[in-house]
């Protein structure tokens, strides 16, 4: 059991790790998410959240320019939403939402300025909510320590890798009051899957801390429709985190209690 500040945390062993080739990295492809939903409270934990996804007329895209983009695919389809794969600037039509995958962040960003990405991303980004898991996280931040493409859109820095090779993948569970629906009280923890995840160490004023390890470091954050997360909410099977990006993206007056 590896520990951080004297935090246990579940290792991965047990659980298909992503593999590098150079500096990109594959996130396995495998049917079972990485925690098997048997293991979740599904009455609690994967439908609390208020929100009638089956009403949204809400289309999201996932860039898929590498990394994990097929599993966020398929959670915002297991949530009933419509969801297509985003490469060029063509394909920001149409769309009102946008995720940005977990991978490897100068990849993106590297393919992001080849595919002519950067500005058409930044004014969806002016108008649309958007969401960065890990390396997306890195490309939406302003600041990730390193010469490297970033949309530089949240007003966060992020440390990249931030947890070293003895707990490069590691899971724990995690408080995240927002993730509560208007009735719902104390949510049931989110457990988290890092995988060589950054960590967000500064805020702006106008961010809001979305979720912090036990030991207090941030490793979520929103600013207005903008959402950072350090993790991989996509590989775990418990879909609240993109119930919460949905329901941002369907502003209020859609969202209604079930
Ligand atoms: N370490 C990667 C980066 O810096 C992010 C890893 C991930 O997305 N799981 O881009």
């Amino acid at each position: 059991m590896a520990k951080l500040n004297g935090v246990k945390l579940q290792d991965c062993q047990d659980r298909p790790l992503p593999e590098m080739s150079g500096n990109v990295m594959t996130l396995p492809r495998t049917d079972k998410p990485l925690v098997p939903a048997s293991s979740l409270d599904h009455e609690r934990v994967l439908f609390p959240t208020p929100i009638a996804i089956g009403e949204l007329d809400v289309r999201v895209g996932v860039l898929a320019l590498q990394g994990d983009f097929p599993e966020h695919v398929q959670a915002l389809k297991r949530l009933g939403a419509e969801a297509s794969e985003v490469r060029l600037p063509r394909d920001l039509e149409g769309i009102q939402a946008l995720i940005i995958p977990g991978g490897e962040s100068t990849t993106i960003g590297k393919l992001a300025v080849s595919y002519g990405l950067i500005e058409p991303l930044k004014e969806f980004a002016a108008k649309h909510p958007v969401w960065g898991t890990c390396a997306g996280a890195i490309f939406l931040s302003k600041d990730a320590r390193r010469a490297q493409p970033l949309l530089g859109l949240m007003d966060i820095d992020v440390q990249r890798n931030a947890f070293g090779r003895q707990v490069d993948s590691f899971e724990v569970d995690l408080d995240v009051p927002a993730l509560a629906g208007p009735d719902d009280g104390r949510p049931p923890p989110f457990h988290a899957v890092f995988i060589r995840a950054p960590l967000i160490e500064r805020v702006g004023p106008g961010v809001e801390v979305v979720g912090r390890l036990p030991d207090g470091r941030i490793v979520a954050a929103r600013q207005g429709r903008w959402l950072a997360t350090s993790f991989h909410p996509e590989l775990t099977g418990d879909d609240r985190f993109h119930r919460y990006f949905l329901s941002l993206a369907a502003g209020p007056k859609r969202v209604r209690s079930t």
